[in-house]
């Protein structure tokens, strides 16, 4: 046939059979062969025949997979220990995933099929002999990158990312809970997970008993009159920061058999692990510190491997799958996971105790000062820091903590949190305006609360512009 084609030979992954067959094969004579060639960029033109049989016997005698799958992170970084912070940027990322021309970052695979070249190739990768995708909705490149490096910063043994945090969650619920089952959560909660367990899993004959984060007693009231399927809560909750005590709750469950899932959105794996203290699962609304940018959404969930399996195989069904591009977004954002969280550890401190101090704030939320009802417990399990987000009561009713609110220049009167831009809100107005002042009282929603979420400013600016606002008051 006469065709050349360029592949940087020593990268393996594109080694695989059929990969570089079709991926990366470009023609002598090509306008991309000649941009290459033009610019001097490596790779050498050989007889595709040629590599396709040596790279084809390598990749079989390492019984490698391109996926990622088999790659753990002392693989990735031989026999040395490193730190939180290195893991942010590299894990994942290094080898184990599919490179392209050599490219440092992970590329974004915007495809919703994966092609086989023949029958044996399809009947190999069905039996696992042959890495690789099939569809869309079941796997993607850049996605299950993004899933390793979350696996990895969560010490799990697998990670599902999926399109939101509630369809995480959702995904979840369905999977892990059978028809008619039981489950406990915590009283403060978000507000559409509640939603869903009040209204949709009763469809399926599933109940739930609510408990204060605090009420060990009534979690063992409950595993001892229900088949408890699962345990599920925030920690941090929100709005108030409370703090369930994982290691208690998961011995308390694993004498009965439930599951213990722990919602870290507040905490990031930077400020707590839940798997290593005891949870089975761990999702997270990416959407807010992992990805960090306020620009896209995502959700993501990791635990033990039969877990996320379960869950993986719902997923496929009910097609909550994540687009490569927020899948890449949330890849970039990640690589500053550990340097932001400590940052805005560090502020939300900060502000908390100057807050707790100004004579215009009632109350302030933080699970890193004392005066928290559950700060003993945050202490022991979020050795990292205590999150970026503060909430507060400002000393006034309805009106005047909306003029407060309205007063501040630099953050954003915005829902969510976790992003670099600094977002302010009044719960009551914001997430709970249409369920009136009887469900706010009962829900434990203050009018006068403020929920604030630290961006990357100087915290100096940020007093600056709450101590003015507060003094707009009057
Ligand atoms: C935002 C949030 C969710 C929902 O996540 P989405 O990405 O918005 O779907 C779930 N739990 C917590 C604690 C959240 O903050």
């Amino acid at each position: 046939m006469g065709s050349f084609a360029w592949a940087p030979v020593q990268n393996k992954v594109l080694g695989c059979r059929g990969y570089k067959e079709r991926h990366v094969y470009r023609v002598a004579g090509s306008p991309q062969y000649q941009f290459h060639r033009a610019h001097n960029w490596q790779p050498t033109p050989v007889r595709v025949s040629a590599i396709s049989e040596e790279l084809t016997a390598a990749a079989e005698e390492d019984n490698f997979r391109f996926n990622g799958v088999q790659i753990d992170s002392s693989q990735v970084y031989g026999d040395i220990p490193v730190s939180q912070e290195t893991l942010s940027v590299h894990g994942g990322e290094r080898e184990g995933r599919p490179r392209v021309s050599d490219s440092l970052t992970t590329p974004i695979v915007q495809t919703a099929t994966y092609t086989f070249k023949n029958t044996a190739e399809l009947i190999a990768y069905q039996e696992g002999r042959y890495g690789s995708y099939e569809y869309g909705r079941y796997g993607n490149p850049t996605t299950r990158t993004c899933e390793e490096k979350i696996r990895i910063l969560e010490g799990a043994e697998d990670c599902l990312v999926s399109a939101t945090g509630m369809n995480s969650a959702t995904t979840m619920l369905l999977a892990l809970v059978p028809a008619g089952g039981h489950i406990v959560t915590t009283t403060d909660c978000y507000r559409r997970t509640r939603q869903f367990i009040q209204t949709v899993l009763p469809k399926m004959g599933i109940s739930a008993t609510v408990i204060d984060p605090a009420d060990m007693h009534g979690l063992e009231q409950a595993l001892k009159k229900q088949r408890v399927s699962l345990f599920f809560s925030e920690s941090p909750t929100n709005p108030y920061l409370r703090c369930v005590d994982i290691p208690r709750i998961a011995e308390l469950c694993r004498a009965h058999g439930a599951l213990v899932c722990i919602d870290s959105t507040f905490a990031t794996p930077i400020n707590q692990k839940a798997i290593s203290l005891g949870a089975d699962i761990v999702i997270h609304s990416a959407t807010k510190y992992l990805a960090g940018h306020n620009d896209v959404m995502a959700g993501a969930l990791a635990g033990r491997a039969e877990s996320v399996a379960a869950v993986r195989s719902m997923h496929n069904v009910l097609g909550g799958t994540i687009d490569p591009h927020a899948a890449y977004l949330m890849l970039r954002g990640m690589k500053t996971l550990d340097v932001r969280v400590q940052r805005q550890n560090q502020t939300a401190m900060d502000l908390a105790q100057r807050l707790e101090d100004h004579p215009r704030i009632a109350r302030v939320h933080y699970p890193g000062l004392p005066s928290h009802s559950d700060h003993a417990i945050a202490k022991a399990q979020m050795p990292g820091g205590f999150g970026g987000v503060i909430s507060f009561e400002v000393d006034a009713d309805l009106w005047g903590t909306a003029k407060f609110v309205d007063s501040v220049r630099l953050p954003y009167i915005a829902p969510s949190l976790g992003g670099v831009d600094s977002l302010i809100e009044q719960p009551t107005v914001i997430s709970y305006w249409d369920q009136g002042p009887e469900k706010r009282a009962e829900y434990g929603i203050k009018d006068n609360l403020i929920r604030f979420s630290c961006g990357l400013e100087g915290v100096e600016d940020i007093w600056r512009d709450l101590v003015q606002a507060l003094e707009a008051v009057g």
